[in-house]
């Protein structure tokens, strides 16, 4: 598998995970077999991934903004960041609500369908956890996301992967202050960050060269998780909806790269496929995020000015993938069920949606929590959110993987249009995993 290209290898592993996925579900003890020797291959290869997500976020942010030449350039990067990220969304939920009200996913499904449903997921553990979880979250007031973002101990904020908001606040804090105290007394706390961050960056190629055996085993364990054919089979218009949507946004993606940055998306979408591939494998934008920036960075172009604050913000608040599923999965659930709305819910639902997918985290699953916050916003019964959410839950896992891929792929082309916008889309400066290996090997 040597010669070929990072992303071929990564989609062979893929496939080969999910026939071999489909073959352990067929022979007796498969199932033990995959959970007790392949999956772990995968578990390890998340965990390595989270383990320098912080350290990269640290590295590359403090780098980033200590570099700058002026702080009003950091405000600019700032304030577009957000700007854009919000209309990216609202476009994302808005796709996503046309689509549902055209094609009526909900109206189509059985009585029958529905109580089969509601039978074998409203009591399950993981539909109960995430309503326990989403009232957890309703009980939090309108400014406790900021003050949420603000850290009170800096190493309680690193040991904690979802604390990444923090450590994004405490990085720019450091980083802003370097600035301050003037390049002489800057000198060696700049130095070991760069330092830090190239290594990083040399542990993200490092990790990635086991990525095709850990995508087999990530893929293979979502095979044989994975529910009864018969409920996916009917559920399937509702996921179809959705995978349209997220399609339509990849569109969306490239035309935005063709016409404000003059890129090919064609090269876009290739330079950036293996975190996509990643995404859609790991379910997570956070797992993810070390590749994303690695890719953004070396094989796009984009400025660490840009691609350290961008990235990282995104993968925590912008998250086009998921509103536009929340989106329709509350429709969805709407019409299933019979419960009617309005033109204003819908319009509630756009901004609630928005809100939603910026609190939720970047892992997976996280998506159906905050749909039971939308539901909420529109008035939907409480006594009945378990059967909504029972309605979805058979399909949720590989539509969390098609939305990551969404997500992720937002954050990198908004990143591209900052850069642009700024004078900060260079030229790909690619390295490869083995650069300087023959050094060190003596
Ligand atoms: N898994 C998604 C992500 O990490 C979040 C979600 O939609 O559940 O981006």
């Amino acid at each position: 598998m040597r010669k070929l290209e990072l992303h071929w290898k990564i989609i062979i592993g893929m496939l080969l995970g999910l026939v071999f996925g489909f073959i352990m579900t067929q022979v007796d003890g498969g199932k033990d077999f995959s959970n007790d020797w392949i999956k772990p291959i995968g578990t390890i290869f998340i965990k390595l991934l989270k383990l320098i997500a912080i350290p990269l976020i640290l590295a590359s942010l403090i780098k980033g903004i200590s570099d700058l030449k002026d702080i009003s350039k950091f405000q600019l990067i700032g304030l577009r960041t957000i700007v854009i990220y919000v209309i990216t969304t609202i476009i994302a939920i808005t796709i996503g609500l046309l689509l549902v009200n055209f094609f009526e996913p909900g109206n189509g499904i059985s009585n029958e369908t529905i109580s089969k449903l509601t039978n074998t997921y409203a009591q399950n553990s993981g539909v109960q956890d995430k309503l326990a979880a989403a009232s957890v979250q309703k009980e939090t007031g309108p400014l406790q996301f900021v003050e949420d973002m603000v850290p009170d101990n800096a190493f309680k904020a690193f040991s904690n992967n979802r604390l990444m908001l923090q450590v994004i606040f405490f990085s720019i804090f450091l980083g802003i202050s370097m600035l301050l105290i003037g390049d002489k007394k800057s000198k060696p706390l700049k130095s070991l960050f760069d330092s830090l961050n190239d290594v990083v960056l040399k542990m993200v190629d490092l990790i990635m060269l086991t990525a095709p055996y850990a995508v087999f085993a990530l893929l293979a364990n979502v095979v044989v998780s994975s529910g009864d054919p018969d409920i996916l089979y009917a559920l399937l218009r509702y996921a179809i909806v959705i995978i349209i949507g997220l399609l339509l946004m990849i569109v969306i993606y490239s035309i935005i790269v063709s016409s404000f940055t003059k890129k090919n998306p064609f090269w876009f979408l290739k330079q950036i496929s293996p975190a996509q591939l990643l995404a859609f494998s790991t379910s997570s934008s956070a797992a993810t995020l070390p590749v994303t920036m690695e890719r953004v960075e070396e094989h796009i172009g984009v400025d660490k000015e840009v691609s350290s604050f961008v990235l990282p913000v995104g993968a925590t608040i912008n998250m086009d993938g998921t509103s536009l599923y929340q989106a329709v999965a509350a429709v969805f659930i709407c019409q299933a069920l019979a419960f009617d709305i309005s033109f204003a819910d819908q319009l509630t639902i756009v901004l609630t949606a928005l809100l939603a997918s910026i609190g939720t985290a970047a892992v997976p699953g996280a998506g159906m929590v905050m749909l039971v916050i939308v539901l909420e916003s529109i008035g939907f019964p409480s006594d009945k959110l378990a059967i909504g959410i029972a309605l979805i839950f058979a399909v949720d896992r590989p539509l969390d993987m098609f939305r990551t891929v969404v997500n992720i792929t937002g954050d990198a082309t908004v990143s591209m249009l900052v850069a642009k916008s700024v004078g900060k889309l260079g030229d790909p400066k690619v390295k490869n995993w083995d650069d300087n290996y023959k050094n060190v090997k003596g």
